[in-house]
């Protein structure tokens, strides 16, 4: 197999087998760690990344128009309409075509996924490699209790903390991170997000990552690692 180093828009740490992975997607249900494994992937390999429930709270922090419609239905726990997120993220993928990027929360319905395809092959891309953060329910339920997010960088927390440790800005805790919100997002991620795995898993691009105890992030992301080396080499 050809092997090229990846070039993204940062400095990757890891260029090993690479190939030509530019096009990063990572699913997990609500409180998975997509974020943290998000900053993990991003700085690996030298990624751009877009959240975009990030983004879409950073747009209601802002006041603008685009937070105004969205926090109707984030602070509902629903999903903001394919129509609304899939014009965010081709804006973004054009805007950024010559990067390796991470989607990250994108796509979460198989509309989305269509719309995303469709979208790649027209700029003369794809989505590469998708992962999936397969997280207990039991582990996922704890750790929403406790999480906070950073409203003008996105970062999250799993322990509380008051500032942001990436930007200092002040935490706030998700106003969908409450047990009758989560039950409902939940809900949304079985029906509407799974098929968005069997989806791309039917195109063999689904890496698996499963995780049934609570453990540090820093165990997760090297098995990342890892099966991202194994996928390369596949
Ligand atoms: P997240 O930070 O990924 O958990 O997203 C928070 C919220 O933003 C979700 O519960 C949705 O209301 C909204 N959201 C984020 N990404 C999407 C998406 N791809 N499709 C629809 N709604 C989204």
């Amino acid at each position: 197999m050809r092997v090229e180093l990846h070039r993204g828009c940062g400095s990757a740490t890891e260029t090993i087998n690479m190939k030509t992975l530019k096009r990063f997607v990572l699913v997990g249900a609500p409180a998975s760690g997509k974020g943290t494994q998000s900053s993990f992937l991003s700085e690996t390999y030298g990624l751009k990344p877009l959240s975009t429930g990030a983004l879409l709270r950073a747009e209601i922090a802002a006041g603008s128009q685009l937070g105004m419609e969205a926090k109707k239905y984030m602070d509902a726990a629903m999903f903001v309409p394919d129509e609304v997120v899939n014009g965010i993220v081709a804006k973004w993928l054009g805007e950024n075509k010559d990067c390796g990027c991470l989607l990250d929360g994108y796509p979460r319905t198989v509309a989305q996924a269509e719309t995303l395809d469709a979208n790649l092959t027209q700029l003369g891309m794809e989505v590469d490699i998708v992962i999936y953060l397969n997280v207990a329910l039991e582990l996922i339920q704890a750790r929403m209790l406790k999480r906070k997010a950073c409203p003008k960088c996105g970062e999250t927390t799993r322990n509380g903390e008051e500032t942001c440790p990436k930007c200092g800005a002040a935490m706030i805790v998700r106003t969908d991170d409450n047990p009758e919100a989560f039950a409902k997002r939940w809900k949304d991620y079985e029906s509407l997000t799974q098929p968005v795995i069997e989806h791309y898993r039917a195109q063999g691009k689904v890496v698996q990552i499963d995780v049934v105890e609570e453990g540090e992030p820093e165990e997760v992301s090297a098995r990342i690692a890892a099966a991202v080396r194994t996928y390369c080499e596949k």
